[in-house]
């Protein structure tokens, strides 16, 4: 509970409906996707940048903690309030304030969801690339302070490529902004860089200018399936060594693909090994001379069936099967550890084949599914928090992953972020003095610790 006199001025700024403090109000801001949960003393939804700072400037002067919660779909426990205190959702501010095709920029307020912005875009032509597996649930503020990816961001790049500029509440209240409508602009530091991908623990997302893309003239959509894992990973390094970068190309195992088959029935390859999801897109012929080029590829490496979307339905059949993956995985266990390592292309098969040796090794089943052409996987596995014998099991199989992953020249996270999940592990991959640098810039701009306390800094 919040001491009395801090919710009294909280509730100067906001009315009775935009402050929830019952229990079972508080109960739905207390988790994400991930395993840990925690219960805030009070949830807030403001409507203006103004109203944030008034929010944050009391909570400044009592110290009271602040985690800001957009769509709450982050799978690594980044907006879980664990020092409790206030939780700013960001529900109501979800307007499109400007769109601008002939500068292409959008601006939009932190709570509008990814799928609203390719909405408004798509009239004019255009959209915006970063396209995370939640994009139909998850908000711009939340893939900004993730620095969210997606599986066309092997192509198009992830969220900090696509941001002109930002306005930020800091810790103090103060409103700061920086970056501007402008494609090109290297005024002062590029700050977008220090917020995004901060997860909420530097400064409070108020407002985006986002940079857009026209649309391409084609797209090509191809699923491919091997009798063998190994080899639809070899695919993946010698389509991207031969010089071509598809907009997708995400990797399947068995496992993943008979678990979306039994709860879509989408007619999936059930004996299929691994199967790729690729998608190309650009000038008519540009992409005709690519899927050539590609189909030769994944034959050499053994391809036994592949297929290519004749119309948008089809397209959107196989998309709809890849989307779904995550969520289809639910009905194995209670829980789902769905982790995030990333390797260099090149070592994609090395690290399939380490992860399934370690998870067979502690007995655990394993989904393998991967935005491969940028060798980032996610391994999911299936289990029972509660079995804690289990549990154990599946904390040391990632423990290995992780270190597997650093060996191989990988890292903790290629987009989910670090969160809860993953701060005991990032010694791994940057030495004593890298982290005790990002702990000054926190200290530096968060003195109190008052935003997003108890996360990876
Ligand atoms: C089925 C599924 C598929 C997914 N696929 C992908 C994927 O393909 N790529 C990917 O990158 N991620 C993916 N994710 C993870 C998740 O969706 C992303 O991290 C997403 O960006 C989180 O957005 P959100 O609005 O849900 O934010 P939340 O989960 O609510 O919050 C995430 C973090 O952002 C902070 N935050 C939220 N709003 C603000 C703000 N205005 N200012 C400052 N900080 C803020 C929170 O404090 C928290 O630290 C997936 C998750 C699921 C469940």
């Amino acid at each position: 509970m919040l001491d009395t006199q801090v919710k009294n001025e909280l509730m100067t700024i906001v009315d009775t409906g935009r402050y929830l403090d019952r229990p079972e109000e508080l109960a739905c801001y207390a988790y994400d996707a991930f395993v840990v949960e925690a219960l805030p003393d009070a949830v807030i939804f403001p409507e203006t940048t103004q109203e944030v700072s008034d929010i944050v400037k009391i909570a400044s002067r009592y110290k009271v903690p602040v985690t800001c919660r957009g769509a709450g779909t982050s799978v690594c426990g980044a907006p879980i309030p664990l020092r409790h205190g206030i939780v700013i959702c960001f529900s109501k501010m979800d307007k499109i304030i400007d769109v601008n095709t002939r500068d292409r920029y959008i601006i939009v307020q932190p709570g509008v969801v990814n799928v609203d912005v390719q909405k408004a875009l798509a009239p004019f032509g255009f959209f915006y690339p970063p396209d995370p597996g939640s994009m139909n649930t998850a908000t711009i503020g939340g893939n900004m302070a993730m620095n969210a990816g997606g599986p066309r961001c092997l192509k198009y790049g992830v969220t900090i490529d696509y941001v002109l500029g930002m306005e930020v509440v800091l810790a103090s209240g103060d409103i700061i902004r920086f970056g501007s409508k402008n494609i090109k602009d290297v005024t002062g530091y590029k700050l977008s860089s220090l917020f995004c991908g901060s997860e909420g623990t530097l400064g409070i997302i108020t407002e985006a200018i986002l940079k857009v893309r026209p649309l391409p003239e084609t797209v090509k959509t191809l699923m491919v399936t091997f009798d063998d894992l190994d080899n639809t990973a070899k695919a993946v390094t010698d389509i991207i060594g031969s010089g071509i970068i598809p907009v997708a190309m995400e990797l399947m195992d068995k496992l993943t693909l008979n678990t979306i088959e039994d709860v879509a029935n989408l007619g999936l390859d059930r004996e299929a090994q691994g199967s790729l999801l690729i998608e190309i897109d650009g000038v008519k012929e540009a992409c005709e001379r690519e899927m050539t080029l590609i189909i030769e590829k994944v034959k050499e490496n053994g391809a036994i069936h592949v297929q290519e979307a004749k119309s948008e339905v089809e397209r959107e059949r196989l998309w709809t099967a890849r989307r779904s993956a995550y969520g289809v995985f639910a009905k194995l266990a209670p829980d789902i550890v769905s982790e995030d390592v990333t390797v260099p292309v090149s070592k994609v098969p090395a690290m399939i084949r380490k992860i399934i040796e370690i998870t067979e090794k502690y007995g655990l089943k394993v989904g393998v599914l991967a935005h491969a052409g940028d060798g980032n996987m996610h391994p999911m596995i299936p289990a029972n928090k509660a079995d804690k014998e289990e549990w154990q099991r599946v904390e040391r199989a990632f423990d290995e992953i992780f270190q597997a992953a650093a060996a191989l020249d990988g890292t903790l996270s290629g987009e989910h972020g670090i969160g809860l999940a993953k701060s005991d592990y990032l010694p791994l991959v940057m030495n004593k003095q890298t982290i005790d640098f990002m702990k000054k810039i926190k200290q530096a701009v968060d003195p109190d610790g008052i935003l997003n306390p108890g996360k990876f800094v």
